[in-house]
């Protein structure tokens, strides 16, 4: 692995060390944590639409499968490498811990910029990674998912992939799939609609207006879009939403709806503020747009914003929903937002973690903000298993209730031990895997002389 790409998951394992007080775990248990079960690394060969091959590599990695069958995303992106993927899966591992489903850690990721490809060599490249991972993966020991530049279509072509290897439909091995292919109705929001549950308890806890709560969202792709458009819909002013492109910022709150409309039929966000009449961009309309001030409808300004501005914002609430490493020791002591609800993966480093911590953000971890998405999940290979489907009310209830009551739990262990969200969501789910590890035995049941007779 060249040098450098392992840090993201030693500082990923670091967090163990901080949980570890709290949660009491066996020192063997914490050892077993610090080592990802097995790695697999292959290389896919794609027949280009021009003939030509080209050989993407990908990976597949299992955490730990002590609380059930490994769980976790497939990521296509050009910047995915192995220690990434190490610690996307160590991050699966404790998530299915904080909310208590059946499943370890896993995930996977392929080196590739999906944008430059066809829709058929797309495809070619999800079922050649699946003929690549076919031995490793399975629905009682690996069950892949989506997760960034992923989607329902490829879950459906990689689940088809498997069963055909297999001569045999095989809907469990992998979730987040289409629903008239075995998808769980309610799958499609439930990551963002997860941390709008989490905000809701945060609502309550602290007597909050939603209109008097200003939202910024940073990444407006799955996760984001939800997460906005279910506060948006309950009155909370949503003012900032970016992309990889940028982003755009009206104070008056971003017409959402509209906003998710226009990004998925252009695939640019600010597109709904430059079209038209009302915008006085003289490119306007031509695809070409990034208007600086533009004129909206009702006469309210928007305006362009880097990444980098929406995350220094002055709002109540900053989502960063994009990737890792977006808060790092460089802006945390510019983020003005007192509460931070990370629907990405590791969006903020562990030293940046800290600067926030001193300046008394309460930062919602991802390992209990984005964790709908893996229950659903869950929901969705349970009813696979059955055989028997759920309404989408069942699913969202079913949602509602755990993520509810696990982020309470959490937020009284960080108020009784007077710790960061963060560590109270890792004692949580420490607590939970190392229970796990001890009824397998440690040192201490084996050199005790303890027996059963
Ligand atoms: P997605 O591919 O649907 O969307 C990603 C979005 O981030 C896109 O809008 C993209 O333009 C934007 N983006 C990419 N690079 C960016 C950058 N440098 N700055 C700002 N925006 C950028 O992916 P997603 O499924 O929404 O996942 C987003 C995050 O949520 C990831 O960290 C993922 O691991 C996490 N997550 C997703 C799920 C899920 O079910 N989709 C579940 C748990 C966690």
């Amino acid at each position: 692995m060249p040098a450098g790409e392992d840090d993201i998951f030693l500082n990923a394992i670091q967090r163990l060390d901080s949980a570890a007080q709290f949660a009491e775990i066996d020192e063997e248990a914490l050892e077993k944590l610090r080592h990802p079960k097995s790695i697999l690394q292959v290389s896919i060969p794609v027949r280009m639409d021009d003939g030509t091959l080209r050989i993407f590599q990908g990976y597949r990695v299992r955490h730990d499968d002590t609380r059930g069958p490994t769980k976790g995303g497939i990521r296509f992106h050009p910047g995915v490498h192995l220690g990434e993927v190490k610690a996307l899966a160590f991050w699966m591992t404790c998530k299915c811990a904080v909310v208590g489903i059946p499943f370890g850690g896993g995930k996977g990721g392929v080196i590739v910029d999906p944008k430059q490809l066809s829709r058929m060599e797309l495809e070619r490249l999800s079922r050649g990674y699946i003929d690549r991972v076919a031995d490793f993966i399975g629905p009682e020991t690996d069950i892949p998912a989506p997760d960034v530049y992923t989607n329902a279509m490829i879950m459906g072509w990689m689940m088809d992939e498997y069963s055909k290897i297999h001569r045999k439909r095989t809907p469990d091995v992998i979730t987040g799939k289409p629903v008239p292919l075995g998808g769980s109705l309610g799958r499609g929001d439930a990551t963002g609609r997860g941390a709008y549950y989490c905000i809701k308890e945060l609502e309550r806890l602290k007597n909050w207006q939603p209109s008097e709560i200003s939202v910024a969202v940073q990444g407006f792709g799955n996760a984001g879009q939800h997460v906005a458009r279910l506060l948006h819909a309950d009155g909370y002013r949503v003012v900032a939403v970016s992309d990889s492109r940028g982003g755009v910022y009206r104070e008056d709150g971003l017409d959402i709806p509209r906003l998710i409309e226009s990004k998925n039929r252009t695939r640019r966000i600010d597109a709904v503020y430059c079209e038209g009449s009302v915008c006085d961009c003289p490119s306007c309309g031509t695809g070409e747009c990034h208007c600086e001030n533009c004129q909206c409808g009702d006469g309210a300004q928007s305006t362009a914003i880097s990444n980098a501005e929406l995350l220094e914002l002055d709002v109540e609430i900053l989502i960063p929903a994009a990737l890792e490493n977006q808060i790092t020791i460089e802006n945390a002591s510019q983020i003005k937002a007192p509460v931070v609800v990370e629907v990405a993966n590791g969006p903020t480093t562990n030293a940046a973690d800290q600067v926030l911590s001193e300046q008394g953000k309460l930062v919602v971890p991802d390992i209990l903000a984005n964790a709908g998405g893996v229950t659903v999940s869950y929901f969705e290979w349970v009813q696979n298993r059955a055989g028997f489907y759920w309404s989408e009310e069942e699913v969202q209830d079913r949602l509602h209730r755990i993520m509810a009551k696990e982020f309470n739990a959490i937020y009284d262990l960080m108020t009784k031990h007077k710790i960061d969200m963060r560590t109270a969501a890792y004692t949580q789910a420490l607590k939970r895997i190392g229970d796990a590890i001890e009824s397998q035995g440690t040192c201490r049941y084996f050199s005790n002389g303890t027996s059963t007779s």
